[in-house]
């Protein structure tokens, strides 16, 4: 199983109220597909009081459906479709549609 996205990725949200927005994700939740992306689809929370923190209401980024997502490609820095490819010899790699640059090894 090879996945399109992960962790420290650039995306850009495609639809829902933040869309047009482009951050990096920062956790990812393989088995829903679903993936938490900096400063996007905030929500409230209230928190409670703990040693740490004095309670209230907290903004928590919420995991987006990988759909939603589209990776911005470092090379060209547009948003894109992720292709897969085996260089001969070589590691599965993942690779822009636009550019076709590789992007890094899967
Ligand atoms: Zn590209």
């Amino acid at each position: 199983m090879t996945y399109r996205l992960k962790k420290g990725d650039t995306v850009l949200v495609l639809s829902g109220k933040d869309k047009g927005k482009k951050n990096k994700i920062i956790k990812v939740l393989r088995a829903e597909d679903r993936y938490v992306v900096e400063g996007t689809n905030m929500v409230k929370k209230h928190q409670r009081p703990s040693q740490k923190f004095q309670g209230g209401i907290i903004d928590m980024p919420v995991a987006l459906q990988g759909s939603k997502l589209a990776l911005v490609c470092p090379r060209c820095s547009k948003p894109t479709r992720v292709g897969f490819s085996t260089p001969e010899g070589g590691e599965k790699v993942r690779s822009c549609k636009k550019c076709n640059e590789i992007i890094d090894k899967v």
